[in-house]
């Protein structure tokens, strides 16, 4: 066997190289964003300088043997942007495209979310450079047990609190809770369930989490919908991304008289003028891993996917979707932002211009934080919520959250919606720093 450890080893160099020069830098994206906001709230400089970066940077490299018995060295990252408001709380991506720059960015949207919902989180993301679907269960296992391992004290059930986000899942949060677990004394072990959020039902997992991010798009669709006189029974949805959160979203607008007619992922893309069953397309993708060979509707050229005609666009995948390349062929009346940064910022100006609605992504995904904040406290106080008690309260933060961005926008004249809730998380932390001040 090659010693793993050799200078030429492949093995030897970390999973994820920086962001090549080609790339946009997402962080970039998130502060442009922030200071829009911070413009309209005149935000003082201090404040800026504090918010503008993370707390706390932590990269971790570690090795995992393989079954073939050899070892990998992962590079796994933790960012913490703020804990103003309570202990840093964000979820931890599985994806070979993460890296510093783009965890970064996720980390600061997170401090908004909570702010901009009045839960009472501040703001991380982590992540692992590489792919979860090439390894077998117990590579995948063994890799998520190490880095919660890595990560030791830097997270922990007060004051850092990770959970699911692409590429990881309910079983990724039990590893880590279990490991966490086992990593503390005894008297503590039976304290700590708490430690991550999005686990399953079983091992203390909150009903609804699953979906909640999804419920949470569909509650501010419907918010959006009731503002300005759209009858979302009967309209046209295309989905991009049909992972946890773009088919729940799928599944809970269709059961409310929409009409998904068309889904992209990474494998391809689908559409169907009257309508693709978002229930059988689930099935059929954590089937099959993909939308790709799914019976019930029509196979198309990825590029053609943008230009099906739809009410609404839900870009639920990555970062950086909605770009110029495409932006001319959307014909949705509104883009919902099921995930974190799907639209370039000259793609927005370019929607902005025709008069096309943005849902911002920490307005509108912010569904799944507001649960594991749920979560969160059933762990803590040895409580079980109902499934219709979550959703209702699920749907009254993110009610108050949409009142308050519709307010701020009319209070301060701003057109953008994501300017608006920016304004509106940014009030909200102001007033927290300008009564604690800084230490010492
Ligand atoms: N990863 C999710 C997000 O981006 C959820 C975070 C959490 O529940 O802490 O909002």
């Amino acid at each position: 066997m090659n010693d793993p450890f050799t200078a030429n080893s492949p093995l030897n160099a970390p999973s994820g190289t920086p962001r090549d020069s080609g790339h946009a830098s997402l962080f970039a994206t998130a502060l442009s964003q922030f200071e829009r906001g911070a413009d309209l709230v005149d935000l003082p400089d201090d404040l800026r300088s504090i918010l503008s970066q993370p707390k706390n940077e932590i990269i971790v490299n570690f090795p995992v043997k393989m079954d073939d018995g050899r070892y990998r060295v992962f590079r796994g990252y933790r960012i913490q942007h703020s804990n103003l408001l309570g202990p840093y709380k964000g979820g931890v991506r599985f994806h070979p495209m993460v890296d510093l720059d783009e965890v970064k960015a996720l980390a600061s949207w997170m401090t908004w979310k909570s702010a901009l919902c009045e839960v009472p989180f501040g703001g991380a993301k982590g992540g692992i450079s590489f792919d979860p679907t090439a390894l077998t269960t117990g590579e995948l296992e063994r890799v998520v047990r190490r880095f919660t391992h890595a990560l030791g004290s830097n997270i922990g059930p007060d004051h850092d609190i990770p959970a699911p986000d692409l590429g990881s899942n309910a079983q990724s949060m039990v590893w880590m809770m279990d490991t966490y677990a086992n990593s503390t004394g005894a008297a503590e072990r039976q304290n700590v369930k708490r430690i991550v959020t999005g686990k399953t039902l079983e091992t203390g997992g909150s009903p609804g989490r699953e979906k909640a991010t999804g419920q949470g798009v569909v509650f501010c669709l419907q918010h959006w919908a009731d503002e300005v006189g759209f009858d979302l029974a009967g309209a046209t949805v295309s989905i991009q991304g049909f992972g946890n959160v773009g088919s729940a979203t799928g599944r809970i607008l269709q059961v409310h008289g929409a009409k998904v007619v068309a889904v992209a992922d990474h494998a391809g893309a689908i559409t169907d003028e009257d309508g693709i069953d978002a229930f059988e397309l689930t099935d059929w993708v954590r089937e099959h891993g993909s939308v790709a060979g799914f019976p019930g509707a029509m196979w198309i050229d990825p590029d053609d996917y943008w230009a099906v005609p739809a009410d609404v666009l839900v870009p639920a995948a990555l970062e950086n979707q909605v770009t110029m390349d495409n932006v001319a062929q959307i014909q949705a009346k509104v883009v919902v932002e099921a995930a974190n940064g799907p639209t370039t910022p000259d793609a927005e100006r370019a929607l902005a211009q025709r008069g096309t609605e943005i849902l911002p992504d920490i307005l509108v995904n912010a569904g799944g934080v507001v649960v594991s904040y749920f979560e969160w406290l059933q762990n803590r106080s040895a409580q079980r919520w109902d499934l219709d008690d979550v959703d209702h309260k699920l749907r009254d933060t993110l009610w108050r959250a949409c009142d308050a961005v519709v307010d701020i926008r009319e209070e301060l004249e701003v057109a953008s919606r994501r300017d608006a809730a920016y304004a509106v998380a940014l009030r909200r932390l102001r007033v927290v720093y300008e009564q604690r001040g800084i230490f010492p």
